[in-house]
This record gives C-alpha cells, sequence and structure tokens, in this order.
C-alpha cells in the first residue's frame, strides 16, 4: 500500500513517507491517506489490516486480531476491534488491548476512516507493557468482597436501584504498573430536589485493587439536570434593542431570560460535566439547584459564566462535538484583573475580570474565551504560539465569529455583528462595541496584531455562514449554514495540529477548510461541495491558496 500525494494541505508542511513507515506523519490530517478499501469492507476490518500494517504503532507485546479468540490463553495480548462509530467524517473504529482476555482500562487506539474506508489519522493511548508481574500472585478478592471493601468509602447499601455491575479489568496504576481490579458501576437512589450538598445520590465508577482492595478511583458520573439559571441572553442591549442604554440603567425583568442549566453534578454547586466556578471566590451554592440572581448580586456574572459555557458545549455536543474537554474548565467568574478576560491553557481556567460592566455579564465576551479554550481543547498549544502569528490572530478571530454566529438568532436585525456591545458601555468613554465581525479588511490590512488581524479572520469567516445561507429570510437554513458552518471550521482547526504552527499562515487555515469540507462530505476523492464558496470569500479578503 502507498500513500496518496495529491491532498490539499501543502506538503511542505508533512513528511509522507510509505504507509509502513509513517510514524512521523501521525496526527497530521490529510498528510496521509491509504487508499480506499470501498464502501462494502467491514471498517473494523480495514483497522485490523491498518494496525498490522503498522505494528510500530500498537505496543510491540500484543497482537492484532479481527475476532475474539477461543483461547484467550494461547494469545494473551491482544488488541482487536471494540466498536466502530460513524460519523460525517466517516467511521472511527476503537480497537481494545486486553490480556487474558481481561480489557485494559482505557487502552484504546482509534483508526479514522473516510466513508470509502481511506485511513487517515491515528490515535493510541495503548498501554505498551504487558500487566505479567500482577498474574498468579496471591488471592484475589471476589465481586462480593469489592463491594463489600468499596462500603467502607462509598456507603452504598440498602441504596442501590440496580445490582451493581462488576467486570475485571487492568487499571494503569502510573506509567508502567497494571492492577487488576474489579471495575463497579453503581446506580444509588437519588433524592430531588438534592437537599443535602453532602448527599452522595449519584451514578458512580469505582475502581477496587483486586489484591489489596484499595479503591484506586471513586468518580461520580452522574449527570443531573433540570436547573435554573437568570441571565443576560446575550445583553441587555439586545433584549431591549435598547441603544440608549447606559451601564448603570436600572434594568426591567425583560432584560433578562431564563434558561435551564444542564450537566449539574448536583452539589449545589455551578460544577458539572464542561465547567466548575471553583475559582470564583465566595462562589455560590443553591441546594436545589436554582440560580436566580439579577445583575449586581452574588452569583450573577458566575451563573452566566457557567450558564453560556455549558450551553455552547452542550450545542456543539449535539452537533458531534461532543468529547472536546479533557476535563471541566474551571472558571473564575470575577477575577481581580481589571477590565480584561483570559484564557489560560496551562491551568485550564477562564478568567474574567470587572470594569463597571463586569466581563461576564457579555455573553459574547465569555464565549469569545471559550472559543479560545475550545481551539486549545482541539489542538493542544494553540495558544501557546508566538504573539500576534497569524495562528493566534486565527485564534482571535475564531473566537469573536463562535461568539457572534452563536447569538446569530437573538442578534438578528440588532447588533448582529457585534462582539461586547454591552461590555463596551462600560469602558471610558462608553463604546459601542469591542469589536466586530463584518470589517472590510482583507490581508493589504495585516498589522502584525492579533486582535486586528483576527477581523480579517472572522469576517471572512462570517461572510462564508452569510453564503451557506446565514443571510436567508428562512429560519431552517440560517440554521443549517450555521450547523455547516460549525462543522468546517471546527473540522478544519484538527487539521492544523502538527507541532510547525509557528509556520502556519491564514493560507493553510483556507486549505484546512477546504479539507474539511472535502473529508465531511459522501465523496473525499473530489474536493467538497462548498469550495467554490470557501474559495470566494477567502478570494475577496486577499487570499487563495
Ligand atoms: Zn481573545
Amino acid at each position: 500500500m502507498r500513500v496518496l500525494k495529491t491532498l490539499s494541505v501543502p506538503l511542505d508542511r508533512v513528511e509522507v513517507s510509505e504507509h509502513t513507515q509513517m510514524r512521523e506523519v501521525i496526527g497530521v490530517v490529510g498528510g496521509f491517506l491509504t487508499p480506499a478499501a470501498g464502501k462494502r469492507s467491514d471498517p473494523r476490518r480495514v483497522a485490523v489490516q491498518f494496525a498490522r500494517a503498522n505494528s510500530q504503532l500498537v505496543s510491540e507485546a500484543y497482537v492484532v486480531q479481527n475476532a475474539p479468540p477461543a483461547h484467550p490463553e494461547k494469545k494473551p495480548a491482544l488488541v482487536r476491534p471494540s466498536t466502530a462509530a460513524r460519523s460525517p467524517a466517516g467511521y472511527h473504529v476503537q480497537l481494545q488491548q486486553s490480556y487474558q482476555g481481561i480489557p485494559i482500562y482505557g487502552g484504546r487506539a482509534v483508526v479514522h476512516m473516510t466513508k470509502d474506508r481511506g485511513v487517515y489519522f491515528y490515535t493510541n493511548d495503548l498501554h505498551p507493557a504487558r500487566p505479567e508481574a500482577e498474574m498468579g500472585k496471591g488471592r484475589h478478592l471476589t465481586a462480593d468482597e469489592a463491594l463489600e471493601a468499596l462500603s467502607s468509602v462509598l456507603p452504598w447499601r440498602n441504596r442501590a436501584r440496580v445490582e451493581p455491575r462488576c467486570s475485571k479489568v487492568f487499571f494503569p496504576q502510573d506509567s508502567s504498573d497494571l492492577r487488576l481490579a474489579w471495575c463497579i458501576d453503581l446506580t444509588l437512589e437519588e433524592h430531588t430536589p438534592i437537599s443535602d450538598p453532602a448527599d452522595r445520590s449519584a451514578d458512580w465508577r469505582a475502581i477496587v485493587d483486586m489484591q489489596s482492595g484499595d479503591v484506586l478511583q471513586l468518580l461520580n458520573v452522574s449527570l443531573y439536570d433540570w436547573s435554573w439559571a437568570r441571565v443576560f441572553y446575550p445583553n441587555p442591549i439586545v433584549s431591549l434593542k435598547n441603544e440608549e442604554l447606559t451601564w448603570d440603567a436600572q434594568l426591567p425583568d425583560s432584560a433578562y431570560r431564563m434558561i435551564r442549566l444542564a450537566g449539574l453534578e448536583g452539589s449545589g454547586f455551578l460544577r458539572g460535566q464542561y465547567a466548575d466556578t471553583r475559582e470564583t471566590a465566595n462562589r455560590v451554592r443553591e441546594a436545589d439547584g436554582q440560580f436566580l440572581y439579577r445583575r449586581g448580586e452574588r452569583g450573577f456574572v458566575e451563573t452566566m459564566a457557567y450558564g453560556f459555557v455549558s450551553r455552547v458545549m452542550n450545542w456543539l455536543a449535539d452537533r458531534g462535538w461532543g468529547s472536546l474537554f479533557p476535563s471541566p474548565i474551571a472558571i473564575n467568574a470575577s477575577a481581580a484583573i481589571g477590565d480584561n478576560s483570559k484564557f489560560l491553557p496551562n491551568s485550564w481556567e477562564l478568567r474574567f475580570g470587572g470594569g463597571k460592566v463586569m466581563d461576564a455579564e457579555d455573553a459574547s465576551i465569555i464565549v469569545h474565551e471559550l472559543g479560545h479554550a475550545i481551539q486549545e481543547a482541539q489542538v493542544r498549544g494553540w495558544g501557546t504560539c508566538l504573539q500576534h502569528s497569524p495562528v493566534r490572530a486565527m485564534g482571535e478571530g475564531f473566537s469573536d465569529w463562535l461568539a457572534t454566529v452563536y447569538f446569530a438568532q437573538e442578534r438578528r436585525g440588532y447588533h448582529p455583528t457585534h462582539v461586547g456591545d454591552w461590555d463596551a458601555r462600560g469602558y471610558l468613554p462608553p463604546d459601542t462595541h469591542l469589536r466586530r465581525v463584518d470589517s472590510s479588511k482583507t490581508m493589504d490590512d495585516w498589522s502584525a496584531d492579533e486582535h486586528a488581524d483576527g477581523e480579517i479572520w472572522s469576517s471572512t469567516l462570517w461572510d462564508l455562514y452569510l453564503r451557506l445561507g446565514g443571510d436567508s429570510g428562512d429560519r431552517q437554513v440560517r440554521n443549517d449554514a450555521r450547523d455547516t458552518a460549525i462543522r468546517l471550521v471546527l473540522t478544519s482547526h484538527l487539521y492544523l495540529s502538527d507541532g510547525r504552527r509557528e509556520t502556519i499562515e491564514y493560507v493553510h487555515g483556507l486549505s484546512a477548510l477546504l479539507d474539511a469540507d472535502r473529508f465531511t462530505s459522501d465523496d473525499v476523492t473530489q474536493p467538497g461541495p462548498h469550495e467554490r464558496t470557501i474559495r470566494d470569500v477567502f478570494a475577496v479578503r486577499g487570499l487563495s491558496p
């Protein structure tokens, strides 16, 4: 098998080599593509063939096999397909690592292939070692004994709604040690509304060491809903359509909107699947899950920040981007950093500053900072490139665009392209906006300032959204245009994931968008269906690949 050399990612950024020696191009989407195996091929078989042909990608102690073996003890260390997921970009086959028929916890690799089964991406979390030291030594706890050991840490007896589910796993304790353990899933009796924050009613997962009985890991995996929050959506100027509104105006109830908060874990804090306001000083706690504050009250900006982060992340999850965040992002909704906000990639935190209008009172500021976090979650190190480099300017542009396009319906006909239009009312002197995404700038206006140059990028993406149907009078067409634009833009970020981001320029971002269009379409051998539109909106800005 040979790799194709006809992809649109510039080849000077990709080292293409023989299919069997391509360790160095792993992670560069578009850098390789194995010949299509055809739409009739079983994606699992293709994944197995790929992994076998590239055995250096799989941990050496393991054998890649298609079917479960009749006698696992004869081939004890195996990697074989577990699931095959379908997405707009094709198939994603998960390979699971096991030893003597017992799965290795988290020991997975994923082979990504196009709809007609050409492999173009591979991710690997396989454990390098065999768990030999663990086998056949000492006495092992039975499942009942493990449940008894667990009850001292998590009092679950008399509260389990269904029989606890227990399965054997090898659990990686540190980089080299694999412990034989029981993986226990529990569902405990719920009490709603939650009256006692210390109540441990929930879905839980526990890992109990099979020899020592130690609880190696205990996770609350439940996702509670429906709590309510009172927020600006996106801000009072837009809700009231009042251009004269000053930062200190008395606001009527119609300036607010009630939203549901999904995914709160039930502690009474604003803590859930995607965010945790733990960095906010004097954070609020509502045992009944009702976060109903007004501007100026403690908890309002914290609720805004949590509400919009979780809302946007859930919205993206509904569009196929459910596993972007490695962990809930920490939020400081009232940080002492002046009238400014930040995303901190190393501490995985969002910080929102003050001002006459606090930053987290303006939903577009929240979504802008969240945009940086999303990009970092997609491509680790996006934000640690040189200041004012094109890749950072693309980050500013993307974040402004996300903050605008997300509220396209609410802003329709009134401040449709504004970012920070409420925050800016608190500036000295007051202003109408922080930035806009409808600038007429082209590449001739390049100024080597990441926020100014970001306006070229945000405005191009805004044009793209309009050209895809965002300018339609039909709401469904506009929503579809937004979904298409989000799919293209987020997918394109994945194609800018190599370690040479300092060399990335806007033209590479354009190529990545063309690739995203192609690889999420039905026929990846052809340019994508929106190729002409994408090229046109970029050409207006002085960019062509
Ligand atoms: Zn920014």
